[in-house]
């Protein structure tokens, strides 16, 4: 890999590299929008990408927010987009068990997962604060046994009754057990507070369990095989946009992708550069194809 920095290219060289690929992957936070914020025309590079008949589709591992949110907010903040163009792992959770016929779900995790299995048939239920009841010994639990999966995605209560629960639904080897995502923790949004993000909450379950989630999200390939599923896309024409090099340029370069860094958002430069020299596979292969500062820094590329 070799991490190209886009404004070292003559405008000839970019235009070709624009050329390069016929179907755009991006991330959403990061390099959309920080939050609620977007970032300085990120919508105009997108929407130009669409207008030149490259096919487009938002990735996120986010898993808080349903395909119907994600059009919301992309509409609000004018990028283009309907239903087909999201890939979350709210819905990739709830597609992946209903290609198992899985009926009832437990779930550590927020309303829009609930929701996703809902449009799907499958009902579920844990989601919101469980509290401890001091007169109530953890050894009376008793399973649901309709249920036939556990899920992890953020959740704001995680608790140790939920660890409980999760962990003995998932003592049944029958039982299938999914994660949103991997995300270790948020970006910093202070330089004092770190917030754990998914993956720390996928990475409890597993160990009380005692075994691996299926994870639904980038860099994991459920999210590439729904892709290929769901569209025709030619691998090698494909860009991957991304601010997180362990989530969204691993996922592109195991795809064989042509990836695309952007540092408004997790990874840094600094980090590019030590991975490049490194020994291991496993880092060389979170080096980028091309970066760039910002996604909106294509602009004037695109705009003849
Ligand atoms: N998970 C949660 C709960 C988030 O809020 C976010 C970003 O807002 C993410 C994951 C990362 O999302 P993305 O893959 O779009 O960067
Ligand atoms: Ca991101």
């Amino acid at each position: 890999m070799s991490a190209i920095n886009i404004k070292t290219l003559s405008r000839e060289n970019v235009l070709k590299f624009l050329k390069s690929f016929d179907t755009v992957l991006t991330d959403c936070d990061g390099v959309l929008w920080l939050h609620m914020t977007p970032l300085p025309n990120s919508s105009n590079v997108m929407n130009l990408f669409r207008k030149f008949g490259k096919q487009v589709f938002y990735v996120t591992n986010n898993s808080t927010k349903t395909r119907d949110d994600l059009v919301e907010k992309c509409r609000a903040l004018k990028f283009q987009a309907n239903k087909d163009d999201i890939l979350c792992t709210a819905n990739l959770s709830a597609c992946y068990l209903q290609s198992l016929s899985c009926k009832k779900t437990y779930v550590i995790g927020s309303e829009a997962i609930a929701r996703e299995l809902e449009q799907v048939g499958i009902s579920s239920f844990g989601i919101g604060p469980d509290v401890i009841n001091p007169n109530t010994p953890y050894s009376t639990f008793e399973k649901d046994p309709e249920v036939t999966a556990v899920i992890v995605g953020l959740d704001e209560h995680f608790s140790y009754p939920k660890m409980v629960k999760a962990a003995t639904y998932l003592n049944d080897t029958n039982v299938h057990f999914i994660g949103t995502n991997t995300d270790e923790r948020f970006p910093d949004f202070s330089k004092d507070v770190v917030i754990p993000g998914t993956g720390s909450l996928v990475r409890c379950i597993e160990s009380c369990a005692e075994r691996k989630a299926v994870i639904m999200g980038k860099p994991d390939n459920y999210m590439a095989t729904m892709l290929m599923e769901r569209s025709n896309i030619d691998p090698q024409r494909t860009l991957m946009i991304g601010d997180r090099c362990n989530t969204d340029i691993l996922f592109g370069t195991r795809c064989g992708f042509i990836t695309l860094l952007v540092l408004t958002g997790v990874t840094a430069l600094s980090d590019v550069e030590k991975w490049k020299q490194s020994e291991q596979q496993e880092e060389r292969d979170l080096v980028p194809n091309y970066y760039i500062d910002a996604l909106g820094d294509l602009l004037p590329y695109l705009k003849e």
